[in-house]
């Protein structure tokens, strides 16, 4: 499988891969350095709106 694409990881984060693709994705994220920090980069930046509910604040260590 190719590396992912910002596109890619960024429908992942969003839900919106279908369950096998988000099987083959996570795998080749497992295996590969670069699209992990992608990913980690990618699900830090993305706005979480509407993706939580108001009433579970995100947990956040001083
Ligand atoms: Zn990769």
């Amino acid at each position: 499988m190719d590396c992912l694409d910002e596109e890619t990881v960024l429908a992942l984060l969003d839900g919106e891969l279908e369950t096998e693709r988000v099987r083959d994705v996570d795998r080749h994220i497992d295996g590969c350095t670069s699209c992990r920090r992608l990913l980690s980069t990618l699900a830090e930046e993305t706005p979480s709106d509407g993706a939580l509910p108001p009433e579970q604040p995100k947990p956040r260590a001083p």
